[in-house]
């Protein structure tokens, strides 16, 4: 495609003042585009940019901006198969998965969150003291700087947006400098659809050199940020400089607890799809299956055979079921990790090894179902965000419990059984933001998505995204008239 403005500032494409940045296809390893990246000088003009466009937006009603968003969520539509491509072939995703789930979960969002817009809430203005009424106003922070992944980078982008402005601030968005091309494509689709120019800024470029700066700005009221819990925690770091909100949906590690009462045809079904949902880089992919000893070899064999169904091929290929992994680096650190397990022992019941067939110059690695690891061991207990299940067994349901909150993570995790008094024990006692039973992976517009523990605090999607990008005002209005109130006398009485 050859060279690209990078940047989208102030409403329009721009070219960064920073080091060169070429944006890879991870099929096939070509260049799709290249530019330069953003640095520090770049955040400064996109935060500019940002607080000159706020008070106009912050001032328009909650209806005005949901009209514009609802129009941008009209646009989005009619340009849905330009952006499941673009995703596809910049972040390596079957066009099934990228036309089927990234683009349409985006689009409802944007819908989702144009109805928002008109649905602050707060407790009723009531006068709760007698002497007052109170009420409460959501005030929107100011700007908002956005850090995003490379795993779903429209979702992503969306997930970091949508709620922010809705709310009425404005936003500086750096997606990860490996998948940018969709963020700037949805930036564009907003000025289209009417949200004002300097709203929505794209910054483009490293950690090092931009996203750092973001954080670090005077000028941003909070951080938002998607990505791992090493990145996560220095942010915080940087944010705390600053006396910033912050806002960090982090890595995980999710368990996949199979009772021995669950259906195995669904449970395994649902092992592979979790586990292998974009090529496994996924932060709630299941990653560790624990079985109910009794159900555990049909298990392992069911999972085995559904894994050898699976086709890898190229992303474009309607046909394809797994497409690479977002880099060779990448395909490689997961290569080292099942490598590092099967030396310490576990089995490689299937994959374990980069694919003979696939394109050449792809990172593709094949799915992977490992068993024999040890509980304590790093394919167990790190993010692997690859397609890798590991499987182990267990006796008792006290076993399964502790089993699944044995990680530092706490994002996701699922439940299988028959048994709702198993189901509703197991929704209650593992620490997870979110607990599927009977199923694994779905998420919804209407319902929050966030961690716990390591996996970071705050929620993307639904309502509770309100809490982040706004901060609630307390107004306490006097309604006595009187120059003498009756509680000033704690502290001085009329002599
Ligand atoms: P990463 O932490 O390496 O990078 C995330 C973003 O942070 C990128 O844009 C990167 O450029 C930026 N960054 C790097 N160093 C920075 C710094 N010092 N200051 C500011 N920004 C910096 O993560 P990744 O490899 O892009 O994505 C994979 C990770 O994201 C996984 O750990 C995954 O679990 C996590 N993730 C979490 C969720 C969630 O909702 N909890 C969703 C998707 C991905």
């Amino acid at each position: 495609m050859g060279a690209q403005e990078l940047q989208f500032i102030d409403g329009a494409r721009r070219t960064g003042s920073g080091a060169a940045l070429s944006v890879l296809a991870p099929a096939d390893g070509d260049v799709i585009v290249s530019g330069a990246g953003a640095d520090a000088s770049d955040v400064n003009t996109a935060v500019a940019a940002a607080r000159a466009a706020f008070p106009q937006w912050a001032g328009a009603t909650p209806g005005a901006r949901s009209d514009i968003m609802h129009e941008w969520a009209r646009v989005l539509r009619g340009r849905a198969a330009e952006f499941a491509a673009m995703e596809s072939r910049n972040a390596g995703k079957p066009i099934r998965l990228a036309s089927e789930f990234d683009v349409p979960g985006t689009i409802d969002n944007t819908a989702f969150f144009a109805g928002a817009a008109r649905n602050l809430e707060g407790k009723a203005a009531a006068e709760y003291s007698g002497d007052h009424t109170s009420s409460i106003r959501r005030e929107p922070l100011g700007v908002i700087g956005s850090i995003a992944p490379w795993n779903y980078p429209l979702q992503m982008a969306a997930w970091k947006i949508l709620p922010a402005v809705a709310a009425g601030n404005t936003v500086v968005l750096k997606p990860s400098e490996l998948t940018p091309l969709t963020s700037l494509l949805f930036a564009e689709t907003a000025i289209a659809a009417g949200v004002p120019a300097g709203v929505i800024n794209i910054v483009t470029g490293t950690g090092a050199a931009a996203g750092q700066a973001l954080v670090e700005h005077p000028e941003v009221a909070m951080v938002s940020f998607t990505g791992s819990t090493g990145v996560g925690r220095r942010v915080a770091a940087a944010a705390a400089g600053s006396v910033k909100r912050v806002h960090l949906e982090l890595g995980g590690k999710a368990p996949f607890v199979v009772f021995d009462d669950a259906d195995i045809e669904a449970a395994a079904r649902g092992a592979v799809a979790g586990s292998l949902i974009n090529t496994g880089q996924d932060c709630t992919a299941a990653t560790r299956a624990y079985v109910q000893r009794p159900l555990f070899d049909e298990f392992v064999s069911r999972v085995a055979d559904l894994m050898d169904q699976v086709r890898l091929g190229p992303v474009e290929d309607p046909e394809t079921d797994l497409g690479p992994l977002i880099s060779l680096p990448h395909r490689d650190k997961v290569s080292d990790l099942v490598d590092r397990a099967r030396e310490a022992g576990a089995k490689i019941v299937r994959g374990g090894r980069i694919p003979d067939h696939t394109p050449a110059g792809g990172a593709y690695y094949e799915p992977t179902l490992i068993i024999g690891a040890a509980q304590d061991s790093e394919i167990v207990q790190q993010e692997v965000f690859g397609p890798v299940l590991v499987v182990l067994p267990f006796d008792t349901d006290d076993e399964a419990i502790a089993l699944a909150n044995d990680t530092p993570y706490g994002l996701a995790a699922s439940a299988w059984s028959s048994n709702v008094f198993r189901t509703q024990r197991a929704s209650r006692e593992i620490q997870a933001g979110c607990v599927w039973i009977n199923d694994h992976i779905p998420i919804i517009s209407e319902m929050p998505h966030g961690g716990y523990r390591a996996s970071g605090f705050g929620k993307d999607m639904s309502t509770y995204a309100f809490d982040e990008y706004t901060n609630i005002k307390h107004v306490m209005s006097d309604i006595t008239g009187l120059a003498h109130k009756p509680w000033h006398d704690v502290i001085f009485r009329p002599r």
